[in-house]
């Protein structure tokens, strides 16, 4: 047997799963996203071995994240039988106020976390229905949370607080910041291909089907979040359309968006290939918003020297990138045509004074290092 790191991100219908091998650093086996738990489930995954599964379930094999998770084990198992799991990483979107790093699962930590279920209530129940199927299924293995907030808890006040009375920053109303183990892995990369880059005067964009960009963190519109809306829109929503805190959660959280911009769906290729005004003006709202964020960083950060396009949209849209950049020159950036198309790398020209960049996102890695870590160190304990 050797000794392995399982990685878990459960969203509210989906898991998507990443077994490595522990060595010095972690080696991908397997990775693999089992969707639609609870309705008609479907299971992919490859391995680096070659397999490649892809098969609809029935109902029963993924009802719930539980049964989701033993139907994941159960592939692994029969396609790595001597792949023993000592460490499970999970992704947790919200670590509240106090983590700026992984932490050890405990009892009293998911109780912890569970209090912050209202401030991100699209993901950390089914988070944390994730963790608590895998301390079921692996009371030994040592599991540990990689948390999104965590990359910016270091972050000023000025970023962090929203001008409320203090009393609501002190209950964990703030400006916590997420995505924070795709910034932690492209920054990671960044430093590896750019070191030079790393240091300077950064903005990395992660557009999937949640977006945010480094620094500037609440701004851009979603794939069906609205992203930045004017208070006064919630109290019109209250008093005008009688809404109450279920139908407005409801609104603002699954039919906005792209989705409610476009009015026909959340996924950027849909909107690209559609021709109506309605589409047209889902990804016109988008660009724009991301080129603003885009100038208010740059003021931020005193100048730009380079700009990272991550996330779905940002690895794969050429002509997102292409209109986000579009008369960017007063900031430096000029792109290279050719190389966008191609998803370079670099895709800005020898003379753009800002680099432009195509640095794909890899949370699993993210996260099975952590694990890995945290492994080690409990080895390493146990031995002294
Ligand atoms: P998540 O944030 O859920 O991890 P992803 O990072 O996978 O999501 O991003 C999903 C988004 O990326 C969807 O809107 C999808 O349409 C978009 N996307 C993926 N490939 C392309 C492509 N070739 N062109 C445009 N958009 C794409």
């Amino acid at each position: 047997m050797s000794a392995h790191v399982l990685t878990l991100n459960a969203g509210s219908s989906s898991l998507k799963f990443g077994l490595f091998a522990a060595r010095e650093d972690v080696l991908v086996v397997a990775t693999g996203l089992l969707e639609r738990i609870g309705e008609s489930p479907r299971l992919k995954a490859e391995g680096a071995n070659g397999m490649v599964f892809e098969r609809h379930l029935s109902p029963e094999a993924a009802a719930d994240h539980a049964s989701a998770l033993q139907t994941v084990l159960g592939l692994l198992k029969s396609e790595f039988p001597d792949d023993d799991i000592s460490a499970v990483g999970h992704r947790v979107v919200h670590g509240g106020p106090n983590y700026s790093h992984p932490v050890a699962i405990t009892r009293n930590l998911l109780t912890e976390l569970e209090r912050f279920e209202p401030f991100a209530p699209l993901h950390q129940p089914h988070n944390l229905a994730g963790v608590r199927s895998a301390l079921q299924a692996f009371p030994d293995a040592v599991q540990v949370a990689c948390f999104d907030t965590a990359f910016h808890r270091q972050h000023p006040f000025v970023n962090d607080v929203f001008a409320l009375p203090r009393e609501y920053y002190d209950r964990g109303v703030r400006r916590y910041g997420f995505h924070g183990l795709s910034y932690e892995y492209v920054s990671g990369e960044l430093s590896r291909i750019a070191p030079h880059l790393h240091s300077g005067r950064v903005v990395i964009a992660h557009l999937g089907n949640g977006a945010s960009m480094c620094g500037l963190l609440d701004g851009l519109p979603m794939g069906t979040r609205c992203g930045q809306l004017d208070p006064g829109v919630l109290l019109y929503l209250m008093d005008q359309e009688g809404m109450d805190a279920a139908a407005i959660s409801d609104l603002l959280y699954k039919r906005s968006g792209l989705l409610g911009l476009s009015g026909i769906s959340n996924d950027m290729r849909t909107l690209e290939a559609a021709t109506t005004s309605e589409a047209e003006d889902a990804i016109a709202y988008f660009v724009f918003r991301i080129r603003r964020e885009l100038g208010a960083l740059a003021a931020v950060l005193g100048g730009l020297d380079a700009l990272v396009f991550c996330g779905g949209i940002g690895e794969n849209s050429h002509l997102i990138r292409e209109r986000v950049c579009e008369g960017m020159g007063w900031i430096g950036i000029e792109l290279d045509r050719i190389h966008n198309e191609e998803n370079a790398t670099v895709i800005s020209t020898d003379l753009s004074r800002a680099r432009v960049m195509v640095i794909p996102t890899d949370e699993e890695v993210v996260i099975a290092r952590a694990a890995l870590d945290l492994m080690v160190g409990v080895e390493r304990r146990a031995a002294e």
